[in-house]
């Protein structure tokens, strides 16, 4: 009887289409439930008055090694992101870059004061010692906060407030360095060994584009899963469903609600709020990320529509804002923003015109120095059911995508991680 029946997962986000076009591909049959009225989780894409907003500021490394297996980046029509960063304050900008791949930026580079001569050769000196290294060993080692380990290889406070905090700060959607120093040296060799990217029809496309062929219900919330040697039932609201197998791949909260598998409190969430604003006109042409250089309201902000013109209809721009932390008040966070704004460009930043802002409460997990010790088993103690969400991993595009590759896995007897393995 059993036999019949599909693999159930649930969870459209990247870690749930990831398994099920694994098992796909092995010739398993299955179905995906997925809550919302869409797919994607927390890659997003939507329209609002003609601009393409994606859900907060994301990008895609190519250089992630699920990224290169399961994605098929020709299709996605990739935008590259200049490497670097410009790090503004009220007192100008310094546009730093990366002088092997962008021999134009080493005017600018050489000159910005943020970075001593030390702290520029150190930059080199970390490279050269991480792309020896492969990938995955650079998660593994000794561990501390990513401000320590940069404060111990030698760099300038300067550099850790003006830049590093920021720049990280925005990967980590925590400025304080707090993050785990393997992922910082992680995330810094797929800075450097691969692109920095955006899909030119948003990153919804990648969400969209792994949902394509699978057999997906949407608005499909799973209450409650009843799980048994010889199958699992599914409860929805307006039904039950019979599935051979389950694999949960929700946000951390829902796979502990669903499978009683909860993430220690090590693992809280990370939230951040995001601010998009339109223009007639750019008030910069700068296509790098804009870091603040002051610890204010705003850690970074892009003008998307300089890299992609696309997202903004004709004739119209984009900038992007992230905020750390759900602020609540909408009306006090837009002061806030549009006054540091005003610092960085004077008058002109009154005629931004805001289109929304996005809160998303739980975008990551914190990640601190020996945060792999918590993270979640792919197997349950129910029978027949299996986790992938990023919490088996890392909170990343590269974790949440090698947990759907690795709970595939272990349905097909291939693998997946015990608790504490
Ligand atoms: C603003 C932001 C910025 C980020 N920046 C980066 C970045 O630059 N680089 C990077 O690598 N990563 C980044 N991340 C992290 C990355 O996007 C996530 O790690 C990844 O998308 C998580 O995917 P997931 O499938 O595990 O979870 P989710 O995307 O959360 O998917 C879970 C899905 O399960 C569904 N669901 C939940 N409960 C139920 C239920 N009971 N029944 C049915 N369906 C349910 C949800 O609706 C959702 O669609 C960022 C995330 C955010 C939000």
């Amino acid at each position: 009887m059993t036999q019949m029946q599909p693999t159930v997962v649930i969870g459209g986000g990247l870690a749930g289409l990831t398994a099920a076009r694994a098992l796909r591909r092995a010739g398993v049959g299955v179905r995906v439930l997925e809550a919302a009225g869409e797919v994607g989780g927390r890659v997003r894409s939507r329209v609002l008055d003609g601009f393409t907003l994606d859900r907060g500021f994301q990008v895609l490394f190519t250089a992630y090694p699920a990224v290169g297996r399961e994605l098929d980046l020709a299709r996605l029509d990739l935008v590259t992101l200049p490497p670097g960063a410009v790090i503004m304050s009220p007192g100008g900008r310094e546009r730093v870059g990366d002088p092997v791949r962008d021999p134009k930026s080493l005017p600018t580079t050489l000159r910005a004061r943020t970075f001593s001569l030390k702290d520029k050769l150190l930059v080199g000196k970390l490279a050269a010692e991480l792309s020896g290294v492969p990938a995955a060993h650079l998660l593994l080692g000794d561990d501390e906060p990513t401000g320590d380990f940069l404060r111990r290889f030698g760099f300038s406070e300067r550099a850790i407030g003006r830049f590093f905090a920021p720049f990280f700060g925005g990967i980590f959607l925590k400025r304080d360095l707090s993050t785990s120093a393997r992922l910082f040296r992680y995330y810094f060799r797929m800075l450097l060994s691969g692109r920095t990217t955006l899909p030119r029809g948003g990153m919804g496309r990648v969400t969209q584009g792994l949902a394509e062929g699978l057999d997906v219900t949407l608005g499909a919330r799973v209450e409650a899963l009843s799980a048994r040697e010889d199958g699992v039932t599914v409860r929805l609201a307006d039904g039950t469903l019979e599935a051979s197998r389950v694999i949960v791949a929700t946000d951390p909260p829902e796979v502990a609600r669903l499978t009683g598998v909860s993430a220690p409190s090590a693992l809280t969430g990370v939230g951040s709020t995001y601010l998009y604003f339109a223009a007639t006109r750019p008030l910069d042409d700068e296509r790098r990320l804009l870091l603040n250089a002051e610890p204010g309201v705003i850690n970074n902000a892009i003008w998307v529509s300089n890299v992609n013109p696309l997202l903004a209809p004709e004739g119209q721009h984009l900038l992007v804002v992230t905020v750390l932390g759900v602020p609540e008040d909408d009306a006090a966070l837009e002061t806030a923003v549009r006054a540091e704004l005003g610092a960085w460009y004077g008058m002109a930043a009154a005629a931004l015109r805001l289109l929304a802002v996005e809160r998303i409460p739980f975008a990551q997990f914190a990640q601190p120095p020996g945060f792999a010790a918590h993270l979640l088993p792919h197997r349950t103690p129910l029978p027949n059911v299996v986790i992938a969400s990023e919490a088996t991993s890392m909170s990343s595009i590269q974790g949440a995508m090698e947990s759907g590759e690795q709970a595939a896995a272990c349905l097909l007897g291939r693998g997946g991680r015990a608790r504490g393995a």
